[in-house]
């Protein structure tokens, strides 16, 4: 059984292999965590504040928000969540939890740590969503569903009419989480669907647009009805007082967000640009990276550019994803620098 995969980077390099925020946090936020004192270290952490201020940020009343230390957390309490009923029952079926791949790691990582079996939705070869066959995987033992949008690993946008048909097809009790971790570089939601819909969860994450990564700082969104299942599962100080100052500071300063979703959009068009004038397979992203296929040498290619400092990360192991890569798009001087090194590389193997 493997674990989440934590790639590792050698110290000073250019990490764009995990979607990272190329540029760091707001200098604001180094700030609001230098202010804090020596009690605020020592007593355990309020966050009237800091609920209020995100749920005003996103747009909802906080009785409609669950902050998380990190997103991750938040997905492994909705699966908790969504599991116990079925456990508190007794007996039955085993309980099931289906994934549309390719996807990110964490999912697998869910259904494991509560003892539900993992249902894997074959991808089609151009990788994009499919409806229809997440949809006839659902069984009545269906607990939750997670749908990426925009994808990890692919970038792949999903239509919110598509999210809703999924959420009408899961069973009464189970959980349809749509985990929008790349929300900010694309602006897709399914907000609007939460407001409609009981069973549907939106997780966000302040990771990768507000380079927050290393504080942990996430949610999750839905009715305050469902959401009480899911704050049962989070333990009470599960945010950090460094992560709540931090949050506070990064969410405020929406000039930072508004250059980096700029630099990323550009950074994404260079790799558009650089693939096609090399003749390379690529994947329009909704998010802060893009998928690129290379072929058989893809590992080899990885490899070199980590050789020259950049790393990327080599996708092969992902279902549909043979001989690609995922290269983060983030500030517009780095995006440059990988594209040089990589038509290097591949001019060289010519
Ligand atoms: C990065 C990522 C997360 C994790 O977010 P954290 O807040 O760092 O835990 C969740 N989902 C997806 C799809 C991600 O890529």
């Amino acid at each position: 059984m493997s674990g989440y995969e934590r790639p590792v980077a050698a110290a000073g390099g250019l990490r764009l292999h995990l979607n990272e925020n190329t540029a760091g946090c707001s200098p604001t936020v180094l700030e609001a965590i230098a202010s804090l004192g020596a009690e605020d270290m020592a007593f355990y952490p309020e966050y009237a504040e800091v609920v209020r201020e995100t749920a005003e940020y996103l747009g909802v009343d906080p009785e409609w928000l669950a902050l998380t230390n990190g997103l991750d957390e938040g997905l492994l309490a909705a699966t908790v969540a969504a599991v116990r009923p079925i456990v508190e029952a007794g007996g039955g079926r085993q309980p099931e939890i289906v994934v549309p791949l390719p996807a990110f790691d964490m999912y697998a990582v869910c259904a494991r740590a509560c003892g539900a079996a993992l249902v894997e939705v074959p991808p089609r070869p151009d990788l994009r969503f499919q409806a229809d066959a997440l949809i006839g995987a659902i069984t009545p033992a269906t607990r939750v569903v997670f749908i990426t949008s925009p994808n990890n690993p692919t970038g792949i946008r999903i239509r919110l009419e598509d999210v809703d048909r999924v959420a009408e097809a899961v069973p009464e009790g189970s959980l349809v989480v749509v985990d929008e971790a790349y929300h900010d570089f694309c602006g897709d939601t399914a907000l609007p669907l939460v407001r409609t819909r009981q069973n549907v969860v939106v997780g966000r994450t302040f990771a990768k647009a507000h380079g927050l990564a290393a504080l942990r700082a996430g949610c999750l969104i839905g009715q305050p009805a469902t959401l009480e299942g899911i704050r049962l599962v989070v333990p009470p100080y599960s945010l950090n007082v460094c992560a709540a100052a931090g949050l506070r500071a990064a969410i405020a300063d929406r000039a930072r967000l508004t250059w980096y979703v700029d630099q990323v959009e550009r950074s994404r068009d260079l790799v558009y640009a650089f693939c096609t004038r090399i003749g390379l397979t690529f994947w329009e992203s909704g998010a802060n990276f893009v998928l690129v296929r290379i072929g058989s040498r893809s590992a080899a290619v990885a490899g070199a550019l980590a050789e020259r400092g950049i790393f990327v990360r080599d996708r092969s192991r992902d279902a549909g994803c043979e001989g690609c890569i995922r290269i983060t798009t983030g500030i517009v001087e780095h995006t440059t620098r990988c594209l040089a090194a990589l038509e290097e590389i591949l001019c060289a193997e010519a």
